[in-house]
């Protein structure tokens, strides 16, 4: 069974709508799939009808902050019409608008020309983010291609490297825990941290009412998700497999490319014969008021 818990569409910075990433994850022989979009959730009210060829799990991956670190927490299986969600991610979307104006300033003093309204363009009605400017600075001729503008205006300690007041880990868990979802730590190796912040970090997440972490993330070296289903399986946290495809522009992420977990490692759900579901843990779940 083919499983891509975290990816991206036009909702957010990824290159396909909803519609066509479910072809393309059904194409690319994909049997259960999350679209994960960057604090929203809605390509879950643009899905259309291929939606019924594959297991849809609901969710999101919502920017987050731990010990003023960025972090990404994806959430899944949880109810994308939430109320409370929905004031949740009003919320995320207030900050990405007002860091948008700020990473656009911040790009001007480095040189650049006003990019906001560019940006916003290629964001439509999708929630703005650095790869937006990406796009823009591409388009201006400033970098040849998005690794470029990153590498040079966008990454990390950059010019448009602008932190945002996200929520912390522990109320972006509780946003995802009250919509029904289950909480799982995203690409725990992009973050730069150190081993021992790493294992801070997890255990933090697990007090939280975290439930897993992406043990594979992309197309990430076996070895590193070796270690990191032994981090999970420390941290008590159960492991999510995702590609965190955001366009057929990138073939290290491909839909369908991501490995299977490694032995041993202990998934965030259970398998049945028509597809997944996802288990709460026992503990976990008699803490929940
Ligand atoms: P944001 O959510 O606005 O902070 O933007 C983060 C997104 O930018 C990530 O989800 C990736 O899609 C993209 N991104 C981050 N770093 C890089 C990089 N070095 N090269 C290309 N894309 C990147
Ligand atoms: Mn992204
Ligand atoms: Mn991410
Ligand atoms: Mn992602």
């Amino acid at each position: 069974m083919r499983i891509d818990l975290h990816t991206h569409t036009t909702c957010s910075d990824g290159a396909l709508t909803p519609a066509e990433l479910i072809d393309a994850a059904t194409g690319a022989g994909i049997d259960v799939l999350a679209i994960t979009d960057h604090d929203s959730v809605a390509a879950y009210t643009q899905l259309g009808p291929s939606a019924a060829k594959l297991q849809l799990v609901p969710g999101v991956e919502l920017s987050a902050t731990w010990r003023r670190q960025p972090v990404h927490i994806v959430g899944l299986d949880l109810d994308p019409a939430d109320a409370a969600l929905g004031r949740f991610l009003a919320g995320q979307t207030a900050l990405r608008e007002r860091r948008a104006e700020r990473i656009a300033a911040n790009l001007e003093r480095a040189g650049l020309p006003p990019l906001l309204s560019a940006a916003r363009d290629l964001a439509g009605t999708g929630q703005i983010g650095r790869m937006h400017f990406a796009g823009a600075i591409v388009a201006t001729g400033f970098s040849r291609n998005h690794r470029g503008a990153f590498r040079r205006y966008l990454g990390r300690n950059k010019a448009g490297d602008v932190r945002a007041a996200w929520p912390g880990v522990v109320a972006t868990v509780a946003a995802i825990r009250q919509a029904g979802g289950i909480a799982v730590l995203a690409h725990p190796l992009a973050y730069g941290l150190t081993r021992s912040k790493l294992r801070e970090l997890c255990s933090d997440f697990t007090a939280a009412g975290g439930r897993a972490m992406e043990v594979v993330s992309g197309a990430q070296a076996a070895a590193e998700s070796a270690e990191l289903a032994r981090f999970a399986e420390r941290a008590g946290l159960r492991a999510s497999i995702g590609s965190d495809f955001h366009g057929p522009g990138q073939p290290w992420r491909a839909l369908g490319s991501t490995p299977a977990l490694p032995a041993g490692a202990r998934p965030a759900w259970e398998r049945r014969d028509d597809g997944i579901v996802f288990t709460a843990d026992a503990a976990q779940e008699s803490t929940t008021a």
